[in-house]
């Protein structure tokens, strides 16, 4: 099912291609490969893919690695699985370091042109120089530098033959321009730094501003889709495209970043909590990152639905993320068996049931969709409740277990609590209740009515597990809006819980992602890194309840 919200961009493409402005679109995903993509780039993915989708067109994923020192190849590799995993398929595959000769041709160009100098000032300067809105810049005294000189001289910073920072290259645009973006940016710069790709070929890279143009024009893209703190780079994109006399004429257009409540959404924010291990690393469950998502259940089709929900305008925003929650029920709700699990068990024996007999009972797996058929849990004289599932003295309107209550096991029979066992510390060790036959499920039992329905699990064939709960990484409504130096200070410090219980027999077999609604618990997923032969660890992907309304 495809959007019913705004999609504005959109509208351009439809008003392009009825203008015969182009025989077909090209877009492009162009993540910088300096950490693990999030949830704001699958808005993104899902934007720039589905627009090509339905208007057959095409996308390219291309990596923007003009940035030798942040860069990894295992970022590479990740962006690449987590694209997939999302269900889509990349036209073309590129590097813009690929694109390093022809950049550097192209700088070459603007020089012959006049359009670019060598300059010898600081960073410092160079930023002192160019001046606030409220008035116009100062003019370097390189830039009066003659072509020739400037020639030699780019061709020197090729060479290496200048140190990180001694020189760079600007373009030569206007000093005054009421755009700052414009008053000579500049557009190479030196670093003496091995590159994945390129390894020790360059020593000089193409600054962001000056690669992204190109990168797009080289590529035949047309519709060129960023995020908003792009906007006033415009004018500027549109200057190398058209000084770089290229020969296709890419359009750039801007919506607003993804935000959510609750988390950090920067990969620079991201790395510091995997570098300084408040997370396990990239993929942890509590990161909003798509291999976090997925690790801890997420499926594409959920983030695909959300992405598509959330729409695209230039409205500043931020998402609930309860909103990305709702998307991962509804597509749960059909998908996942529904068994039982006990977090925090509490020993039941079932006084008057035989000893040593263990029966078989019938129980639906998902009763919203019968075609997923039923599946067989045992019942014998010693279950597990949840713990806190008993009360010994329960406040008015408790219905489940206390002492003289009778409550239904859910698939099973009504028990009734009889006697309350305590260690020497008074604790609640174990109950001794006892069960009516009559009572059985599907049996038709009408004789009398209980009002609470506990979960279970039989104690002698149940399998221990793990169950991760988490909360929110970030304790923060406004989510990851502006520049926040102090978000490792909002670190919820219970952002996870481990329990250990027991689940039913019939998921022995389970493995890494299988996906089930516990009964009562929410949704969970298998995760697939702590789980092994004989130990099933669960990550909590949702509870079953939200106040939440679409
Ligand atoms: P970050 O600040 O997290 O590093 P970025 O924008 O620097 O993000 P890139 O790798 O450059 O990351 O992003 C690739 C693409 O994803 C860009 O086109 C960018 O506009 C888009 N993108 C990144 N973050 C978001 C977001 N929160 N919402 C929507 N799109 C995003
Ligand atoms: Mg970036
Ligand atoms: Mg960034």
């Amino acid at each position: 099912k495809k959007s019913s919200s705004s999609n504005f961009i959109k509208h351009i493409v439809v008003e392009d291609l009825k203008a015969g402005k182009y025989d077909q679109i090209v877009t492009r995903f162009p993540p910088e490969p300096n950490g693990y993509l999030h949830i704001g780039h699958a808005k993104s993915i899902v934007l720039n893919f589905e627009l090509a989708d339905e208007y057959k067109g095409k996308t390219n994923l291309r990596f923007d690695d003009t940035n030798p020192l942040k860069e990894d190849v295992e970022f590479v590799e990740s962006i690449k699985e987590d694209v997939k995993w999302l269900g889509f398929d990349w036209d073309g595959l590129f590097f813009a370091s690929d694109y390093f000769d022809e950049m550097y041709d192209r700088a070459v160009l603007l020089i012959k042109k006049g359009l670019a100098y060598v300059e010898d000032m600081s960073q410092e300067e160079i930023r002192a120089y160019r001046g606030t809105l409220t008035g116009p810049g100062k003019e370097s005294p390189s830039r009066n530098r003659s072509v020739e000189e400037n020639l030699d001289l780019f061709e020197k910073m090729k060479n290496g033959q200048f140190k990180n920072g001694e020189k760079v290259l600007r373009a030569k645009i206007d000093m005054a321009s009421p755009n700052i973006n414009l008053r000579d940016p500049v557009i190479y710069r030196i670093s003496h730094t091995i590159h994945h790709n390129t390894g020790d070929k360059w020593c000089i890279y193409p600054m962001y501003a000056f690669a992204h143009p190109l990168e797009d024009a080289i590529e035949g893209v047309t519709h060129s889709i960023c995020t908003l703190e792009f906007e006033d780079q415009r004018p500027f994109y549109d200057w190398v495209v058209e000084q770089c006399e290229m020969k296709s004429t890419p359009r750039q257009y801007e919506f607003a970043r993804l935000n959510l409540t609750n988390t950090v959404m920067s990969k620079r924010k991201l790395k510091q909590f995997v570098d300084e291990k408040i997370v396990d690393g990239w993929d942890d469950p509590r990161m909003p990152t798509i291999s976090g998502l997925r690790r801890k259940g997420y499926t594409p089709e959920a983030i695909r639905q959300f992405c598509r929900e959330i729409g695209v305008s230039r409205a500043f925003s931020t998402v609930d993320e309860q909103m990305l929650e709702h998307f991962i029920r509804e597509d749960l709700k059909l998908k996942a068996p529904r068994t039982m699990a006990v977090l925090e068990p509490l020993k039941v024996v079932i006084t008057n049931y035989p000893e040593g007999q263990v029966e078989w009972l019938d129980a639906e797996i998902n009763p919203e969709n019968e075609e997923m058929g039923s599946r067989k849990i045992p019942f014998s004289r010693e279950i597990y409740i949840e713990q806190d599932d008993f009360m010994e003295n329960p406040p008015n309107k408790y219905f489940r277990l206390f002492p003289g209550n009778e409550v239904r096991l859910k698939h099973a029979y009504f028990i009734k609590c009889e006697e309350v066992i305590k260690d020497e510390n008074g604790k609640v060790v174990e109950l001794h209740c006892t069960y009516d036959p009559e009572t059985k499920s599907g049996s038709g039992f009408t004789g009398r009515k209980v009002k609470g329905t506990l979960h279970w699990v039989e104690a002698t064939n149940a399998i221990e597990s793990e169950f991760r709960l988490y909360e929110p990484l970030i304790l923060d409504d406004a989510g990851d809006e502006g520049e926040d130096k102090n978000f490792l200070e909002k670190v919820n410090p219970n952002s996870m819980e481990i329990l250990k219980g027991f689940v039913e027999p019939n998921m022995a077999e389970s493995k890494g992602h299988d996906k089930f609604q516990f009964f009562r618990h929410g949704y969970f997923n298998v995760d697939p890194k702590y789980t092994t032969e004989g130990k099933l660890v669960f990550n909590r992907i949702v509870s079953l309840k939200s106040s939440f309304k679409l």
